[in-house]
């Protein structure tokens, strides 16, 4: 872990670039200051723990001024690596939606559930799951405020149905998650966060509109980075979904098109990363870590079986 992992954008907002899988700009944790330690929002995976401490540290913080673990939702490359990180460090607690912390508890069913979707990438991506002493495991909901700190918490769901995102009522900052999609830095193309199992076009439609009235100031994203030009940002959200729904909507006809879907999906991200010029190959590679396009005609053919497309 070097310097150029960590990026400070204020006194009480830090960013981490956990290096997930040895590349940039994947999968970032954000460091926001609290009145009694700093939180981590989106501690990440448990192949990249050992990144995340390295990180901290190197920001000029110890674990012990970290008091909390805040999740924006329940996907591994979000939570996965909170249960290895909270036995390693005890003093750590967890927060996520009420009905999400379940799957912190005992992970055994979204296991299962992430295995459908990545297979035999599962070990090398996520490596162990553990899960979390209910004791230490903060359930909240909208409108709660995150324990010591103050954000409040929205919810925005859509890419999962239990997702919050949290705003910093001060600094006007929307920790979004993955419900304003992935946005790599140094670029304006926003790349849908479709994924199984929980995609919902329609509560994505409502949230979109709540990120919106929030008015932040900017975004603060896992995949990844800080996002000044928040409104542009947020008008495109929907959007952008509607654009790889419709492209699904030319490829699919039947459940066996899912390989050409994808192809599809890939096709289409290096297209836009090319008209957008930089270093295209290397955007490619950390966006399809972040949100692989296998993920996205996954997310998508699930919706269309769901709501009987094949019919
Ligand atoms: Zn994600």
């Amino acid at each position: 872990m070097n310097d150029s992992s960590i990026t400070r954008f204020s006194d009480d907002l830090i960013l981490i670039d956990l290096g997930f899988q040895g590349q940039h700009h994947a999968i970032a944790t954000w460091l926001v200051r609290g009145s009694d330690g700093w939180i981590a929002i989106d501690c990440g995976p448990t192949t990249t723990n050992a990144n995340l401490v390295a990180g901290i540290n190197a920001a000029g913080l110890a674990m012990e001024q970290i008091s909390r673990i805040v999740l924006t939702h329940i996907h591994l490359d979000h939570g996965g690596g909170a249960g290895a990180l909270m036995r390693d460090y005890p003093h750590l607690r967890a927060t996520i939606q009420r009905d999400a912390a379940q799957y912190l508890i005992d992970p055994a069913r979204l296991l299962r559930s992430a295995s459908m979707s990545f297979g035999d990438r599962m070990e090398r991506l996520w490596g162990d799951v553990v899960g979390i002493d209910p004791m230490r495991v903060d359930g909240i909901e909208a409108g709660d405020t995150v324990h010591g700190t103050r954000l409040r918490a929205y919810a925005t769901p859509g890419h999962t149905g239990t997702h919050l995102s949290f705003l910093d009522p001060e600094s006007g900052v929307l920790f979004a998650g993955d419900a304003a999609h992935a946005r790599l830095p140094m670029s304006s193309l926003i790349v849908p966060t479709l994924a199984p199992v929980e995609l919902d076009f329609d509560a994505w439609h409502m949230t979109a509109r709540t990120m919106q009235s929030l008015t932040p100031s900017a975004l603060a994203i896992p995949h990844f980075g800080f996002v000044p030009e928040a409104a542009d940002h947020l008008a495109q959200v929907e959007e952008r979904i509607n654009v790889r729904r419709g492209l699904a909507e030319q490829t699919v006809s039947s459940p066996d098109d899912l390989d050409a879907l994808i192809a599809v999906y890939e096709r289409t991200t290096r297209a836009e990363y090319a008209a957008e010029g930089g270093d295209v190959d290397d955007k490619v590679l950390s966006l399809e870590l972040a949100m692989p396009s296998y993920l996205g005609g996954q997310g998508m053919m699930r919706w269309f079986k769901v709501h009987d497309w094949f019919a």
